[in-house]
């Protein structure tokens, strides 16, 4: 590879936008750091980074926010040839702190922390950093440090809520809203570890939802449907495959775009 790529070079071509053989590894913490030295930022310069939270999620895994923008992260990596940081999975868990296993930390520690991992990043080469969000209260600051981010280094950022992103797609697939825990998150959980969701507890008694003006803390269900008796757990295997792959070409060609844009504006 490195005598072809040699040959390239002094043919005057560029390097391809997606080099035909992978690197070694994808992950930040799988890859060494000769093999990192050689890809970035000349063959790989997008990195995604999920970010989450452990909090009570219904009838899935406490770590449902961290374990989905990692299987987001790991099924667009190759096609949007980028590494995978390490996730921060330790976020601003708010009103479901009280159920068990959830763990919160405060928003200024949470803002601090990413702030210098996202700031790391772009110093270690990267042009594009996309923040993969799996917990809303973490949206606000991490938007904020990544403004910050750019605005000292110069690095492109983008920051996003997987399931804001797709609602369309849960009223396509299931013909209803979503919720916190609801049948679009239970649904990202069904398709990418299907071994923990405890569908044996499924009721509806664990679930509540939104009511304008009504704010109990701590929140006493860990489902939070969007609407009322709309959005419950779903757990057809099928239609969560259907869902979460729709998922993930909305999220792939969202990133694409914004990237062909930056590019196109010279930004
Ligand atoms: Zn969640």
């Amino acid at each position: 590879m490195r005598k072809l790529l040699t040959v390239l070079i002094f043919a005057g071509l560029t390097f391809p936008v997606f080099p035909a053989d992978p690197p070694p590894s994808r992950l930040m913490n799988g890859i060494n750091w000769i093999d990192f030295r050689q890809w970035v930022p000349e063959r790989i310069d997008t990195v995604l980074l999920p970010v989450g939270t452990v909090e009570a999620h219904g009838v899935a895994n406490n770590g449902a926010d961290n374990t989905v923008p990692e299987a987001i992260a790991r099924d667009l990596a190759e096609p949007l040839n980028a590494m995978i940081a390490p996730t921060i999975s330790y976020g601003i868990t708010n009103s479901l702190q009280a159920f068990p296993g959830s763990i919160r930390i405060s928003e200024a520690t949470f803002r601090a922390y990413a702030k210098e991992v996202i700031a790391e990043l772009a110093k270690s080469g990267f042009k594009n950093l996309i923040v993969i969000n799996g917990h809303g209260p973490n949206y606000v600051p991490l938007q904020e440090v990544c403004a910050e981010v750019y605005r000292e280094t110069r690095v492109r950022t983008l920051v996003f809520n997987w399931w804001t992103l797709t609602a369309d797609i849960t009223k396509e697939v299931y013909g209803t809203d979503g919720g916190h825990a609801g049948v679009n998150e239970t649904a990202a959980v069904i398709a990418t570890n299907p071994e923990w969701v405890r569908k044996e507890y499924a009721d509806k008694d664990l679930a509540w939802w939104s009511i304008e003006g009504l704010s109990p803390y701590p929140y006493p269900s860990s489902i939070i449907l969007y609407k009322a008796e709309e959005g419950y757990p779903d757990f057809d295997e099928g239609k969560a495959r259907d869902f979460y792959s729709k998922v993930l070409k909305r999220l792939e060609a969202m990133i694409r775009t914004t990237i062909e844009k930056w590019d196109q504006a010279g930004l």
